[in-house]
């Protein structure tokens, strides 16, 4: 079933990005508190890149999980991004906003038979690395059933590639997932790279899976290292989730900051103080390129 004209308009654009063939990069944080350390980290590696490739650098908040956004958050990742010095390109994309457009692709998936509605709970799930498949024929129904909606999953034809098992697209509490929102956004604001922590690697099958189902092409995916503390752990959000608060009372400044973040990405000696503009200067895509090994 081929994708409608009005859904096919909001790819026009994109289109002509991708023809025009520049790099065009997004950070795309949750707002579920303040950034941490590592959320920097990675924000600055996704600046530097697009910045050091002469490309568009995006902010897109994405705060569909209602229930999960932090108060003041999305101002604050605002406000900490500046003083870092990483500025972005236009507006910041806020998902909330954009519920609409997700709903519309959803319908086409679901109309072109892509989807299925599931009523495994997470328990029934629990430890299983693929989706079984228990849902896949029909047997869930749409409609209300012991006071619960079903979640819908994408088909996920056998012979794919990623292997992802049937992505979940919308949760059994009528959220958008966050896998599809993200592809439908890659899309729309015609993304070539995407630079996110390695946390994120698991949910790259799912989000190609989700890319062949629209017949799409994806971008190019980077996953940087997690910042790690002095012992070598990831650092957890609720370690570090002071965010640099407590950084700039100990006397920080982002010279500091910034220097320290680089350091842990190994693009200057540890102790180095400089500007996001300063460490720009003078870095080859072949630094950046080492910062992921
Ligand atoms: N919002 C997601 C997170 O902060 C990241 C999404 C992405 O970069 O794909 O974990």
């Amino acid at each position: 079933m081929p994708i409608p004209d009005h859904l096919q308009l909001q790819l026009a654009q994109w289109q002509s990005w991708r023809l025009a063939g520049g790099y065009r990069g997004r950070y795309a944080p949750s707002p579920t508190g303040v950034l941490h350390l590592g959320n920097l980290q990675t924000a600055l590696l996704s600046w530097l890149q697009a910045r050091q490739a002469g490309g568009v650098w995006l902010l897109r908040i994405d705060d569909l999980d209602t229930p999960r956004n932090g108060p003041g958050a999305v101002e604050a990742i605002q406000a900490d991004l500046r003083w870092m010095g990483l500025y972005w390109d236009g507006v910041p994309i806020l998902q909330s906003t954009r519920r609409g457009v997700y709903n519309s692709w959803l319908s086409w998936l679901r109309r072109s038979g892509q989807l299925f509605p599931c009523r495994c709970s997470r328990r029934e799930l629990s430890g299983v690395l693929r989706y079984p498949g228990t849902c896949r024929d029909g047997r869930g129904g749409w409609g209300w059933r012991d006071r619960r909606l079903p979640s819908w999953r994408l088909k996920v034809p056998i012979d794919d590639p990623d292997a992802s098992g049937d992505v979940v697209v919308r949760r059994a509490d009528g959220f958008i997932a966050y896998q599809l929102a993200t592809v439908i956004d890659e899309l729309c604001f015609g993304i070539s790279d995407v630079v996110r922590g390695d946390d994120l690697r698991a949910a790259l099958p799912a989000q190609r899976s989700l890319f062949r189902a629209l017949s799409q092409r994806p971008p190019r995916f980077h996953h940087g290292p997690l910042r790690c503390d002095a012992l070598g752990k990831k650092l957890s959000k609720r370690e570090a989730s002071a965010g640099l608060a407590p950084l700039r009372e100990q006397g920080l400044d982002a010279a500091d900051v910034v220097g320290s973040l680089a350091a842990g990405l190994g693009l200057v000696p540890v102790g180095s103080r400089l500007s996001a503009a300063e460490l720009l200067q003078g870095l080859t895509h072949d630094a950046i390129r080492a910062a992921y090994s």
